[in-house]
């Protein structure tokens, strides 16, 4: 393991983690890296979270190497953990290897040291139940007491024990978010295990708070598509809406998003100021709209709501909803349409609309109107305010607005490049209703 090590993982990785194994060999303790970062490795990828284990003292393992690293370190003594923030702001989480006792469900556990191996034994699925030794000695050398790296071989996902997602029912949608991601089909017992969970009741009593941060996880996923589909199998969508199905157009949608989010929308995001960064949607608020679009916009509303997902997701998701399929096909019209058309199409409106429009944009045409939005027409203004009208001795009122509008739609038509040509379309506009509304007309003194 320590030449796919040094193979997969960064330079400075491999030496934080010979660091590591020696600082574990100064107190002589067994030290190991787990979780995400053993798994990946097994299985071929690289990885960044470092999450250490030693059976040992953690925290005396944290102070050694927060004074050799320079690093600020956090305690848990309930846990027997810690915290380590190295300078470069990279967080490493040790651990010690522990039992924990449960003296009556839902009780709170009661910590004790323990092995490595009853450590893993804890663990959800064989395949995060792997560590890697990090001592110079064993540097590479692997832990695999449940039979996680055959299991890989296999493109299995396999719990420890029968019991194991009814002790931890959320265990369920992890089982969903590994097998979708890695391609992993639920070993037999286990997807018989996951299904009597589900009939039992078990999944529907996690909390709902639970419950959102698993969805939000599966929707994190860099291409859930896999995700959305086990969910639907293991009965799980209904936890957003019983009525949702997973059809090969949700899937298509879903991978065209999950194209547009690591290829395309960092391009069109380029330059963006800082502070307007809240507007741009997070990438599971647009899978969840691609879910949910078939439910109509008071229905998604609804799921948001079941979700309890905040007000800005929920506004993201239900204009997404709302606007998306219909903004998508009037963008799709063969004859020209004009920019100014493009932007009223979608102006106003939180990122998330014309963004799954442009997956859901039934043409090339369409689509590249829909770029056209959300690289450069969505943040041109007018060269003209307010002001400029008052100052040319109108009052301000329900026009201006309509006025100042006409004005940035002549820019962006490339009518009014200039600001006095954006003005003069302003005018006409206030002259026009000046003659209907004596109201609007220019003041007298003006
Ligand atoms: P990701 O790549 O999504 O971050 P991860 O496995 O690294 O996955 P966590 O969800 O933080 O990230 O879990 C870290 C480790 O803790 C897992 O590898 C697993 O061994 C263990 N773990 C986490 N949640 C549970 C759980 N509900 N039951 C048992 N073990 C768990």
């Amino acid at each position: 393991m320590a030449q796919r090590m040094e193979r997969l993982l960064p330079t400075d990785t491999v030496t934080l983690l010979r660091h590591i194994g020696e600082a574990g060999d100064a107190l002589d303790c067994p030290t190991y890296v787990v979780g995400g970062l053993a798994r990946d490795l097994l299985l071929g990828r690289p990885s960044s979270d470092i999450d250490v284990m030693v059976e040992g003292d953690a925290q005396a393992l944290g102070r050694r190497l927060a004074e050799e690293l320079e690093a600020e370190l956090e305690c848990d003594d309930r846990f027997l953990t810690c915290k380590l923030i190295l300078k470069s702001r990279r967080p490493i989480d040790v651990a010690t290897a522990r039992s924990e006792i449960y003296e009556h469900p839902g009780a709170l556990p009661k910590v004790q040291r323990a092995t490595a191996t009853d450590e893993l034994g804890r663990r959800d699925f064989s395949i995060n139940a792997l560590a890697i030794r990090l001592n110079a000695r064993h540097f590479g050398k692997v832990l695999d007491p449940f039979g996680g790296s055959d299991d890989i071989r296999a493109g299995v996902l396999r719990v420890l024990h029968e019991n194991s997602f009814a002790d931890d029912p959320t265990r369920v949608f992890r089982a969903i978010r590994f097998a979708g991601r890695y391609r992993l089909s639920l070993e037999e017992r286990t997807h018989q295990w996951a299904l009597a969970a589900i009939a039992s009741g078990a999944v529907d009593g996690i909390s709902v708070e639970r419950r959102r941060q698993e969805i939000i996880a599966i929707l994190s996923e860099p291409r859930p598509a896999g995700c959305l589909a086990l969910l639907a199998e293991y009965g799980g969508l209904r936890f957003i809406d019983a009525a949702l199905r997973v059809t090969p157009e949700v899937e298509r949608v879903v991978e065209r998003i999950a194209e547009l989010v690591s290829q395309e929308l960092p391009g069109l995001r380029a330059g963006e100021a800082a502070d307007d960064e809240e507007s741009w949607p997070e990438s599971w608020m647009l899978y969840a709209a691609a879910l949910m679009e078939q439910l109509g916009d008071e229905r998604a509303a609804l799921a948001c709501r079941r979700l309890r997902l905040t007000a800005a997701a929920t506004k993201q998701i239900v204009a997404a909803v709302e606007h998306s399929r219909r903004s998508a096909t009037a963008m799709a019209e063969p004859d020209e349409v004009p920019a100014s058309r493009i932007y009223q199409a979608f102006v106003g409106m939180p990122l998330s609309a014309p963004i799954l429009a442009l997956a859901l944009a039934p043409s090339p045409q369409a689509r590249s109107r829909i770029r056209g939005y959300l690289g450069t027409l969505r943040r041109v203004t007018a060269d003209i305010t307010g002001d400029d009208l008052l100052a040319e001795g109108y009052s301000s009122g329900p026009a201006f607005a309509e006025a100042l509008r006409a004005g940035l739609g002549a820019k962006l038509d490339g009518r009014a490049d200039t600001r006095e040509e954006q003005l003069r379309v302003a005018l006409t506009v206030l002259q026009q209703h000046a003659g209907t509304d004596a109201l609007g007309g220019p003041n007298q003194e003006g």
